[in-house]
């Protein structure tokens, strides 16, 4: 099937020869519970004392919290270190947290900055290697292989989606660098060079295969795709067979934030019933955001996160306010690493109207189910007469040869499932379709703008 280069890649632990291997590395993404968990107090320990040594700004959060490295004799003790979040980093900024000099230092990547300015992650040679290696599993666990070709779509700005490309080429896998936007581009690279797999956000996904239809080409039928990988966004359980219908793919979900340099923290396997996280390097906890004690295993709570093996960014519990859960119960593929759960929401990114907390990925979820939905939705919230009111801006497919009637049922029927779903009674605005704003700078962390909230202003 395969054919050798001349002077081709020298044979490593991870020398991607033999195609049929399940596992991209058999013995780590495998270990023994307990092997495992040992792994982790180890690295645990070293990187607080290694943190703890190398930046001031991390010792004085230790200090302050009245916790020493020599206090951390198991991985219970984790939950004795202080936690982390975006307003220590800002507080921090640019480079308090940085754990090594400069001269280790090979690339500087970027937080999003969705909710200020952008902390800058240090990254040195040693991150990078792992970085790539992580990544590597997840494109081999998603059934890539050498041969195929994976177009990166998410933004290669900072932040970046460079790990995809670092991680599929590390397994030997060839990438077109394409990022986003220039969508006619995009459509003619994935027809014309044969592309088999390509990662993106599920609402780009989308667009983009609708922006295809309108010339004609059917993503699912036109091209060579067979996979895709979705994530940087929330995205409902609804809008899988949406993806795979409309481009042709096997859909698998990943998670990536740019504190922990994007992707290659976790992703789904064949099983598709969670996300491994690749916790020999990340380990994960999930807490109830008010108590911050644990939650039960596959409760829902708020994901926290610790790089294990970074030694150039202490990044120790950092409070992700992505809601989630997490589960240790072992999965069918035979990987021991635990699984957290679709991301639901945000701890800080819901919405109250009128009182009730809304997701928007809750009104997402009911949009889906539509056949008629386009890709894009907008849920303005404004104030009337002192009372809350929520207008849902919906684009809806073929709007123009909709009768009066058939639009009406329609939006009747999303009232219902937005009042059961969500307790609130919305008013329906259909817009035909790319009549609403998106960001396609790349920047962004989804190709929609899903709230306009109106009250503050
Ligand atoms: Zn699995």
């Amino acid at each position: 099937m395969s054919t050798t280069c001349p002077g081709g890649a020298a044979a490593g632990s991870h020398a991607v020869a033999d195609d049929e291997r399940e596992y991209f590395d058999p013995v780590n993404e495998t270990l023994e519970p307990e092997d495992l968990q040992e792994l982790q107090l180890e690295r645990l320990q070293t990187v607080v004392a290694h943190s703890y040594a190398n930046s001031d700004a991390y010792r004085a959060l230790c200090d302050g919290a009245g916790v020493a490295p020599a206090d951390i004799k198991s991985l219970d003790d984790l939950r004795r270190l202080p936690f982390v979040d975006k307003v220590t980093l800002r507080d921090y900024y640019p480079d308090k947290l940085r754990t090594c000099g400069l001269d280790n230092i090979i690339e500087v990547h970027s937080t999003s900055g969705t909710t200020g300015k952008p902390t800058p992650i240090w990254v040195s040679r040693k991150d990078m290697d792992l970085w790539l290696e992580r990544n590597a599993r997840t494109m081999w666990m998603i059934g890539l292989r050498p041969g195929d070709l994976l177009q990166n779509m998410f933004g290669y700005g900072l932040p970046t989606s460079i790990g995809l490309q670092y991680g599929a080429q590390h397994a030997g896998i060839g990438v077109v660098p394409a990022g986003i936007g220039r969508q006619e581009l995009l459509i003619d690279l994935m027809v014309d060079l044969g592309v088999t797999a390509i990662c993106t956000t599920p609402s780009y996904g989308l667009y983009l295969a609708e922006k295809a239809l309108e010339r004609g080409i059917d993503l699912s039928r036109d091209t060579r795709l067979r996979i895709g990988l979705f994530g940087a966004e929330p995205w409902p359980e609804t809008g899988r067979e949406r993806l795979a219908a409309a481009m042709g793919v096997d859909v698998f979900n990943e998670y990536g934030m740019g504190e922990f340099l994007g992707p290659g923290m976790a992703a789904e396997c064949p099983v598709k019933q969670g996300m491994h996280v690749w916790s020999d390097h990340i380990y994960v906890e999930c807490i109830d955001p008010v108590t911050l004690e644990p939650v039960a295993d596959g409760a829902p709570g708020e994901l926290v996160w610790t790089s294990l093996t970074s030694d150039s960014t202490a990044m120790i519990r950092y409070r992700s306010h992505d809601i989630s859960s997490l589960t240790y119960e072992p999965c069918a593929c035979g990987r021991s690493h635990p699984r957290i759960g679709r991301i639901t929401g945000r701890s800080d990114d819901a919405v109250s109207v009128g009182g009730l907390v809304v997701f928007p990925s809750q009104i997402e979820e009911v949009l889906l189910k539509y056949d008629e939905f386009g890709s894009n939705f907008c849920m303005v919230i404004d104030n009337v007469n002192n009372l809350d009111r929520l207008t849902l801006q919906v684009e809806v497919r073929g709007l123009d040869e909709m009768s009066d009637d058939a639009q009406a049922r329609l939006s009747k029927g999303i009232v219902t499932g937005v009042k059961t779903s969500v307790g609130v009674t919305p008013k329906i605005e259909l817009h035909a379709p790319y009549a609403l704003p998106r960001d396609t700078s790349g920047q962004g962390k989804t190709a929609c703008h899903r709230v306009d909230d109106r009250r503050s202003c």
